[in-house]
C-alpha cells in the first residue's frame, strides 16, 4: 500500500497578515510543479481566509491550528469546526503539544475536537508524542498509546481512516534535536500497530503518519525514507518558501 506523502506547515502564532500573504504568494507559485505529494500550511486562524484566497485552486490546503467542539453558540472567543469550513480550512491540527502542555488540553477535548471536526469535513491532524523525560523513563510507547486512544475514542473505522497523526517528540519541537530516522519509525510503526488493534490492517494501512520536530530542509530525506513516515509537520521551516519547498522535494 503506497501512502501519499503530507507535508503541512504549522506557522504557529507567528508572522503578520502581509507576511502571510507573502509566503502564500510564494508558496503557489514553487508549488505548482509538485504533484508527489499532498502539501498544506496551517495560518494562525485570523490570517486563514485572506491565505486561503490566495492557495484556492492551487495544490496547497490550508488548515487551522485548533477548533472548538461545540457546534455554536455562547462560547466566546472561540471558533466552531462550521466556521472552519466555511472560510475554506480543509485540515485542522489538534491536540499539538503545545496546546497539551501550555494550555492544559486533555486527550478528551481532543478527543470532542476530532469529532466535531470529523461531523464538519475536515481532516484532523491529531498530535502525539512523548516529554523528555518520558523517553528518558522508556514509557514513550505508554505516552503515545494513552493519547492515541483517548484522542480517537468512539471514532469509527471509516473516519479513522480520514484522519492523519502526527508523531511529534516533545523534545524535538522547536529545539534543533530533530529525533533520529530510526527513533521516528520505532514510533510510527507503534502507532500503526495501535490502529491495527483498536480498528483493522486495512485502517493502519491507510492512515498516514506524519513526523514532527526540527524537520527541515538538510534532514527531512532520511526520515522521510522510513516505510511509516508518511510526511512531516513542520513548525520553523514552515515560515520560509525555500526550507519548506526544500522539505518537499526531500519527499
Ligand atoms: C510543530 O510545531 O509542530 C513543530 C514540529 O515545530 P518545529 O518544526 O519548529 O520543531
Amino acid at each position: 500500500m503506497t501512502r501519499r506523502i503530507f507535508i503541512a506547515g504549522n506557522w504557529k502564532m507567528n508572522l503578520t497578515l502581509s507576511a502571510s500573504l507573502e509566503l502564500a504568494e510564494g508558496l503557489k507559485k514553487a508549488a505548482a510543479g509538485i504533484s508527489n505529494a499532498d502539501i498544506a500550511v496551517c495560518p494562525p486562524a485570523v490570517y486563514v481566509q485572506a491565505v486561503a484566497a490566495v492557495l484556492k485552486g492551487t495544490a496547497v490546503g490550508v488548515g487551522a491550528q485548533n477548533v472548538y467542539f461545540e457546534k455554536e453558540g455562547a462560547f466566546t472567543g472561540e471558533i466552531s469546526a462550521n466556521m472552519l469550513k466555511d472560510i475554506g480550512c480543509r485540515y485542522v491540527i489538534l491536540g499539538h503539544s503545545e496546546r497539551r502542555n501550555i494550555l492544559g488540553e486533555s486527550s478528551e477535548q481532543v478527543n470532542l475536537k476530532v469529532k466535531a471536526a470529523l461531523a464538519a469535513g475536515l481532516v484532523p491532524i491529531v498530535c502525539v508524542g512523548e516529554l523528555l523525560k518520558e523517553r528518558e523513563a522508556g514509557t514513550t510507547e505508554d505516552v503515545v498509546r494513552r493519547q492515541f486512544d483517548g484522542s480517537f475514542s468512539g471514532i469509527a473505522a471509516k473516519e479513522m481512516e480520514n484522519c492523519v497523526i502526527a508523531y511529534e517528540p516533545v523534545w524535538a519541537i522547536g529545539t534543533g534535536k530533530v529525533a533520529t530516522p530510526e527513533q521516528a519509525e520505532e514510533v510510527h510503526a507503534a502507532i500503526r500497530k495501535m490502529i491495527e488493534k483498536n480498528y483493522s490492517k486495512e485502517v493502519a494501512e491507510k492512515v498516514r503518519i506524519q513526523y514532527g520536530g526540527s524537520v527541515n530542509d538538510k534532514n527531512a530525506a532520511e526520515i522521510l525514507a522510513k516505510p511509516n513516515v508518511d510526511g512531516a509537520l513542520v513548525g520553523g521551516a514552515s515560515l520560509k518558501v525555500e526550507p519548506f519547498l526544500g522539505i518537499l522535494k526531500s519527499a
